[in-house]
């Protein structure tokens, strides 16, 4: 694809039904950078989970205030995997923000007003010199309204969390179907019902349904429509 013109493209949309394969692949193609901002809100959870922040599900909200901009979040890239990596004050957690427990607390942290601004205003920076692929909820609402292009992704939530199940076993966590798909279902609805920057499809955001599509086929749909959207710039 001839594409002189740097973009920035975000890609938002439901639990686990594979945002960040498709944004990665993506940004491979393109020689762009990938930005996961789910992994920013999971950092910062585990930041909370690891200073004893969240107790019973209570979050300490205003010692969170006065330590949150002592946290660093980072990307480094592992030349070994071909992927970015994420990094908590220095350290490598891309793994562990995964797990359950940060699962579990992760859309409670991010409907903190504080905590979407901070990370907002660092998710803008990144994508100052465009030529970003991001993908999250609030991307093309909040981060990027000039967003170039717009996904807006979907999947039925059997298929999702059978991914994310066979994602996780696979990475050798020991957790159970029924319980990530609970896990996905409260997350989406927690998402969906927040007061700030809630998700929801921008109004100019293509949709689509990767229910039964290979990441392949996902990868030919969205350069399609990066072609048109580029192709309508140039006329
Ligand atoms: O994308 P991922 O599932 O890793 O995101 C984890 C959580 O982070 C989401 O369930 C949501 O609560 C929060 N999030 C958000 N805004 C974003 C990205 C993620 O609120 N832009």
């Amino acid at each position: 694809m001839n594409n002189s013109k740097k973009l920035i493209i975000a890609i938002d949309g439901f639990s686990s039904c594979g945002k960040s394969t498709v944004a990665k692949d993506l940004a491979k193609k393109l020689n762009y950078i990938y930005i996961d901002s789910g992994a920013m809100y999971r950092a910062i959870t585990l930041f909370c989970l690891n200073n004893n922040l969240i107790k019973e599900n209570n979050i300490d909200e205003s010692k969170l205030k006065s330590l949150i901009n002592k946290i660093k979040i980072s990307f480094k890239y592992n030349t070994k995997t071909g992927e970015a990596e994420t990094f908590l004050n220095g350290n490598n957690v891309e793994d562990e923000i995964r797990n359950v427990e940060v699962s579990e607390n992760v859309s409670p942290i991010s409907k903190i007003k504080f905590v979407r601004k901070n990370l907002v205003k660092q998710q803008q920076n990144l994508g100052k010199n465009k030529a970003i692929v991001m993908d999250g909820r609030d991307i093309g609402t909040t981060v990027f309204p000039k967003a170039d292009i717009k996904i807006f992704m979907t999947a039925d939530v059997d298929v999702r969390a059978e991914r994310r199940y066979k994602e996780l076993t696979q990475k050798g966590l020991n957790v159970s179907l029924e319980e990530i798909k609970e896990n996905i279902k409260k997350r989406d609805h927690l998402d969906q019902n927040r007061e700030i920057s809630p998700l929801r499809k921008a109004d100019d955001a293509i949709i689509l349904d990767n229910s039964y599509l290979t990441p392949s086929e996902q990868l030919s749909w969205i350069l399609d429509k990066i072609e048109q959207k580029t192709l309508n710039f140039k006329l």
